[in-house]
Parts: C-alpha cells; structure tokens; sequence
C-alpha cells in the first residue's frame, strides 16, 4: 500500500523547475492577453475580463483550482476536471478530495491544505504522488492561502502540473545508476538480472522481463533472469535451440538484431512455442540480442505482454538500453573471469600456476593425513629445451611446452595438478596414491613415456626427453615445503646422472643438498676473503719454440683443504651466479699481473681470460674488460678471451655483437674446447675470432687414433682456410708435438712444455 501513499519532497531541484514552470505560465498568459486584446481592442468591461479569465484558466494545461475551508472545490479549470474524470469544469465544484480520490490520498491533500490554511504560509513546489487507477501520477503542487477583502483565510488555491514523465526519466536515471555501481561491485550477473528486470517492469507496469543467455556453444539460449514469468515456461524455453524460427529470443540471438513480434498467436516465428504460450495468455513478446562491445551475441533482452502490439518509441528505448546494461555486466563478469583465471594459469599452456598449486597441495596432504594414502609431487624438466628454443625458435620451444603440457594432462585425472612453474619446468601432483611406491612410479614413467612419444616442430620429427625428481607423501616430508625442497634434490640427481631418467628422493640426495648448501657458503666467503690465486700456463710456438702468450687458470686457496682445482668448484660458482665476481676478481688480476711482467722488463706476452657463459652474457660486461684495461695500463692487444662454442651458441646473435664490441676494444678472442660444442660452420665464419683451441680430447690419443687423428687435422686446415691461428691443449708428449707441427698447427699447450704454474715460476720460464 505504500505506493499509493502521497509523498512529499521539497528540494531545490523541484523549485527551480517550479519556477521554470511559472515563467512559462505567465509567459502563456501574456501571448494569451495580447490575443485577447487584438480581438476586443484596449479597453475591455469587466465581464469580458472575467471572461477571457476564464478562458485562459481553461487554456492552461496545469490544474488550477480554489477549495473552501472544509476542501470543497470552489473553482477548477478544465485540465482538473478532465484528469479528474468529469467532462465540464463546473462539474467538481462542491465536491471534495474524497469525492474523487482514494480515501488515502485525499487525506494527504487535505493534511497539506490543513497546514496551509492554519499557518497561512504558502507552499511552493511539493511533489505529491497521486495514484490515480494502476498508473501512478506525479504532481508539482503549489497551495497558497485563498483570503477574502478583509484578509481572511476563506480556503486554499492551489495549482499542480503533471511531472510523471520527468519523475520516470529521474527514477530511470537512479536505476541506471544504481545498476552500474551494481555492475562495478561486481555483483553475481543472476542478481543484476533480476535488479534490471524488475527496474524494467516497475517502469513498465504489466510488462514481463526476461534474460536469456548464449551457451558457450553458441547455439541454444539458457535462463539468465525472469522474475516475473511462468516457471515452468522458463524451465521449458531452457536450453533452446537459436534459429531462423526459434520464438522472438531465439531468433534475435540467430539474427543479432531485434525481434519484436506484435501477436504470439498467429506470428509464423512462434509456430512452434505458440501452443506453450497460449494458456499463459503472453500475447507479444519483444527480443533484443544483448550484443558484445565487438558486436557478438552474449543473450536475448525479452518484453513480455499480455496484450497483443508493438512497442512504443519509449518502450524501444528501454528495451535497447536494458540489453546494453546486460551486455555490460556479462562482458564485465567476462573480463573478471578471464583476469582470475590469468592469475592463476599460465597463458602459454592453460596450465595451472603456482599460485593455485600452493592452496591445492596443502589441501591434498591435509587430505591424506586423513586417509591414509600417498600424494606424489615430481618436478619435471625437459632435457635440453634451451636447445630446441635456440634452434628451432620460439615459436617452435613454445609449441613444445604446449603439446607437453597436453599430453601430461591426459595422463593424470582430475583430481590430480599439473603447474607450470618456469620456463620448461613443471609439477606434477598426483593425489589419492596407494601407499605403495609401485602405482606412483608406474604413473609418472607413463607421463615419461608421453613425453618422450615423437612430436612435430617447425616440420621436424623429433623426440625429446625429461628428468624427474619425485617425492611422496609421508615417506619424504611432512610439509609442503619440505617436500618440494626434497623434490628439488631429486631432480637435481637426475640431472647430474645424464638427463633422461626419473629419480626418487632419498636420504643420501638430502645429504649432497646439505653438502651442496655448505659448499656454496664456503665459495661465497672464498670471494669475501680472496682466496683465489691464478696460475700461469705457458703458451708456445712451434716454429719460434718461443713463448708468446700464458693461459691464466683459476685456483681456489682453501684455508683446510689447500689448492683447489677450477673443475671443484667453477660448476658451483656458475650454478649460483658466484661466477660473476670471481671472474671478474680473474680479469683484472690476469691484466694486472701481465702489465707487473711487462714492467719489469720481461718479454712481453699475451695473457689470456677464461670467460664463462653466465659473465659473458652481464649486460655491462664489456665496459668491465674496458675498466679492467684501463686500471691495470695494459694495452688490449695483450689480452685475449677465451669463450667456448656453447656459450656462443646460447644466443648468436647476441653474442656475435658482444664479440664485436669486444673487437673494437682491441682485445682478441678465441675459441677454447674447439670441436666439443655445437658451433655451424657456417656461423664460425661470422665470429671475430683469432683463435681456435683445439680440446684436449682429440690431442690425447694423437698419433695412435686414426680419428682423432683425422678431427685435430680437419681443425687445423678449417682454421688456416678461415685465416684463423690453431693452438692445441693439452699436449703432453714428444709424438703429439710431431704430429702437429707436421699437421700445420701454430702453437701447442700443455705439460709437454709446462704445467700451470704460480706467477714467480712462470717469471723463471718466461726469463728462461
Ligand atoms: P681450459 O680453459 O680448457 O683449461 C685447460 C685445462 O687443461 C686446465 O685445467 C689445464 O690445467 C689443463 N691442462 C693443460 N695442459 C694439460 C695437459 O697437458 N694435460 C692435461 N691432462 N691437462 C692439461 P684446469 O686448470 O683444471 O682448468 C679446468 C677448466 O676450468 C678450464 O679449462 C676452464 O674451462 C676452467 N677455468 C679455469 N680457470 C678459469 C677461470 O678463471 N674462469 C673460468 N670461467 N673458467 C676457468
Ligand atoms: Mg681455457
Ligand atoms: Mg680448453
């Protein structure tokens, strides 16, 4: 019943139309008067005046009229009899408000007269609702006191304007507004739905909303929102299918545009729904496709009607900006659901990530405390994935991961995870285990198998490999934590056992981790304390039998355990980017101490910097082979780096501009270990290289191996064709020096000559 209360509202809004409104009434009036007076001339008698009174009183559409003390109409122009329901204006006269209105609404006009007539105060702008019959009715009202010659307050006049339609468009505006901030708090779309048909129907009594939405197949609607219509109608639309003839909603979702159709009955579109509607008595039912910013078709907007017709312009209007609002908040729902799942996928694979891992595998363990059974956790690396990323591209490197990630997921079950958590390492969670080793390895041998199954990249067949490290549930950990760290270790085993194999976690790997944890501890305070020192290893030319250049070689001065070799050690400093100081602490050490030679008069040579992938690809690497120059004075042609293939061959391109940029510092680069790596002959040529180092492994069994044999001699003709110097490492008898220099190498190295030595030994042979 509250609808049908009046209501009052006084605000600065209302007075400013109020006032609005009465500057076009006394401007209706005076165009009014001067007709008046063309037609009558200036000087009109008193009853004319009465009468033209009474004529533009009757003119004005306002409702304009004069009560008596006990609210008995004395006076009403035209307008007030007419929304009244009496066809002549003296037809009222002598009535009052309950005469004509709700008992209800009568007594909130009288209450206001009332005070008007006890106060004497006018009122000015009051917004009254007035329903009249199913519609209601706004009304702008202003009462002042009705006085007779002597002053005395005789009743009340009053004058209302019909304000419904701004109230509407006011009220609509409000529900707009509140919708949005419904779609900005992100309300669940089932209750928007419900908020906007129901601000629909509230604004369009009689008529029936309804949303429907596109599966995600494209092609049936489903029930998004209908408040107000028949359920089983509902149920029974559910799921139907789009098309040409499918109903108003399902054609407008087939078309993308509007279908408004005036009779259900007898539209060829609704020959197949039309028996359905008949005993629910909808007669027009108007469909807009709620369409996407893009333009695609998200549902339907419905009007439904009992009455049989098309929509009005207003009513076109709304439905149009109903299914706008809905498009807004699907696509809004859209966008948050696409953000939540980013932030807990990995875009390239669809995969999981680490985020929803986490919260996963804590609830997995906390389950199984409670069964009993095993959860399995395996790290997962594909063997050299840099490689084929490198080669073949990363188009192709991202192909890989995805057909990995598949052909994972089709190995595990539901409630088993696969993350991603790098570039090509993933986690496998395999739940609900028996407590049994055997059903877990079988699993994750299958995944291997999988994996390993032949894959097409960039038209090439190929095959790739994966290590594993796998912890279980108790037997490895409690904790997440725990067994992650533990699964870590295993994989790291695998690893260091070739690639290629799956490695179960157990308490020796936990004891390297330990031991592996110490060691870089260890090598961490090696730097912080200098306990490096380099040795000296003699490089010598065949033809001259002179010294021209010494390889610097790292050792590390353990305060318990003496000298370490690099190969102790350097695979630890790489590992954990230790590598970067430490080869640094070499460079300048090596310029420095070759400059202290040189100042001391002895011959010169060159020295040359072992350089390891991990300083060379430093971004300021360069300026710091500058600096180390340019601190010791040693001029650049004295300093020659030595860099393998592959580090060369991580990145190419890259790294033939780091050369370059090297080159122009005037320093020389060589290539050591030649013939262990992977470098194109066709990408040697374009390297600014003065040196090819031919590996210690093929001078080892020279003369004897007719393989090895053939290798150092293709090396050394490879390198006179590219005009480049040969030297060969690891040299250590009289048979591979004859051999060589009957081959055309240039200079050899080795204990044949020398072994690495510390600085004062290496003055004695450089002397010497
Ligand atoms: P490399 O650069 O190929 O160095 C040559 C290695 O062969 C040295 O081992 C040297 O002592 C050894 N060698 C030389 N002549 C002979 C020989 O006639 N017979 C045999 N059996 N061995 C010989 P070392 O000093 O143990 O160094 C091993 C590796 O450690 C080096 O191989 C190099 O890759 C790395 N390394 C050494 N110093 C550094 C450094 O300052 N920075 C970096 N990043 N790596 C270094
Ligand atoms: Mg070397
Ligand atoms: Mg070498």
């Amino acid at each position: 019943m509250t609808k049908n209360l009046s209501r009052y509202r006084r605000d600065s809004g209302a007075r400013i139309s109020s006032n609005d409104d009465t500057q076009r009434l006394i401007a209706a009036s005076q165009r009014l008067a001067a007709e008046v007076t063309r037609m009558f001339g200036p000087e009109p008698d008193i009853a004319d005046r009465h009468y033209w009174l009474e004529t533009m009183v009757n003119h004005v559409p306002d409702y304009i009229y004069a009560k008596d003390l006990e609210g008995r109409f004395l006076i009403a122009n035209q307008a007030t009899a007419t929304e009244n329901g009496f066809r002549e204006a003296h037809e009222i006269i002598g009535k009052t408000d309950f005469d004509i209105h709700t008992p209800e609404n009568a007594r909130h006009f009288k209450e206001a007269e009332r005070r008007v007539i006890e106060t004497g105060e006018p009122m000015f702008g009051i917004e009254e609702l007035n329903a009249v019959s199913r519609d209601e009715r706004w009304l702008m009202t202003s009462k002042v006191p009705l006085r007779d010659k002597q002053g005395t307050t005789i009743g009340v006049v009053g004058i209302s304007r019909d304000i419904t339609d701004r109230k509407r468009a006011e009220r609509l505006l409000l529900g707009q507004a509140r919708l949005l901030e419904l779609i900005a708090t992100s309300t669940p779309l089932p209750d928007f739905f419900n908020e906007l048909i129901l601000m629909i129907e509230a604004h369009l009594p009689g008529i029936i909303g309804s949303i429907l939405l596109l599966s995600p197949d494209k092609k049936h609607l489903l029930t998004g929102a209908a408040p107000g219509l028949d359920i089983a109608y509902c149920a029974a639309i559910h799921g139907v299918a789009i098309g040409p003839k499918a109903g108003s909603c399902g054609t407008a979702a087939f078309r993308g545009e509007p279908v408004f159709v005036c009779d259900i009955q007898s539209d060829p579109l609704w020959e197949d729904y039309a028996g359905m509607v008949r005993p629910l008595g909808y007669r027009s039912c108007w469909s807009m496709p709620i369409l996407s910013y893009q333009g695609q078709v998200l549902g339907t907007f419905a009007l439904y009607s009992h009455q049989p017709g098309m929509p009005s312009a207003d009513q076109t209007d709304l439905i149009s900006m109903a299914a706008h609002l809905a498009g807004i908040a699907i696509e809004r729902r859209q966008a948050e659901e696409r953000i939540q799942f980013m932030a807990h996928h990995d875009a390239l694979t669809g995969l999981p990530n680490r985020a929803l891992f986490d919260g996963r595998v804590a609830s997995a363990l906390e389950q199984a405390r409670v069964t009993g059974q095993w959860v399995a956790l395996a790290f997962l690396d594909l063997d050299n994935f840099k490689l084929i990323n490198d080669t073949l591209g990363h188009h192709a490197g991202d192909e890989l991961l995805r057909v990995v990630a598949g052909r994972m997921l089709a190995c595990v079950r539901k409630s088993d995870m696969i993350v991603r958590v790098g570039g090509d390492e993933f986690i496998i969670l395999l739940n609900s285990l028996p407590p049994d080793n055997s059903v877990m390895l079988s699993r994750l041998e299958a995944i291997r198998a999988a994996i390993g199954a032949p894959v097409v990249l960039a038209g090439r067949s190929l095959q790739v490999s994966c290590s594993m490290g796998v912890v279980c549930y108790p037997e490895h950990g409690e904790s997440a934590s725990e067994l992650l760290a533990n699964a870590d270790s295993a994989m790291y085993r695998a690893k260091e056992v070739g690639r290629n194999n799956l490695q179960v976690f157990d308490a020796q790997m936990a004891a390297k981790a330990h031991e592996r944890l110490r060691r870089h501890e260890e090598l961490h305070d090696a730097v912080a304390c200098g306990e490096f020192v380099l040795h000296y290893q003699p490089q010598m030319n065949l033809k001259t039998g002179r010294i021209f250049a010494a390889e610097s070689l790292l050792r590390w001065q353990h305060p318990e355990r003496g000298l370490i070799s690099p190969g102790d050690f350097i695979p630890l400093a790489e590992e954990t980017g230790l590598i970067v100081p430490i080869g640094e602490w070499v460079l300048n050490e090596a310029c420095r101490q070759n400059k202290a030679w040189q100042d001391a008069g002895l011959p010169p040579i060159v020295v040359s910097v072992n350089v390891s992938a991990r300083q060379f690809k430093e971004r300021n690497w360069v300026s710091k082979v500058a600096e180390a120059l340019e601190e010791s004075g040693l001029e650049a042609c004295y300093l020659e780096l030595e860099l393998t293939e592959s580090l060369i061959m991580q990145d190419v391109a890259s790294a033939v501009a780091t050369m370059h940029e090297l080159e122009a510092l005037g320093v020389h680069l060589a290539i050591d270990d030649f013939g262990t790596g992977y470098s194109s002959l066709s990408a040697l040529k374009r390297f600014p290289v003065r040196r090819l180092k031919i590996d210690r492994s093929f001078v080892q069994d020279i003369p004897g191996d007719a393989d090895d044999r053939a290798i150092t001699g293709a090396i050394i003709s490879l390198a006179q064709k590219l005009q480049m110097q040969v030297i060969a490492e690891g040299v250590e008898t009289q048979e591979q020096v004859d051999f060589l220099r009957e081959s055309g190498c240039d200079d050899i190295q080795g204990y044949f000559f020398s072994r690495p030595v510390g600085s004062a030994a290496f003055v004695s042979l450089l002397a010497g």
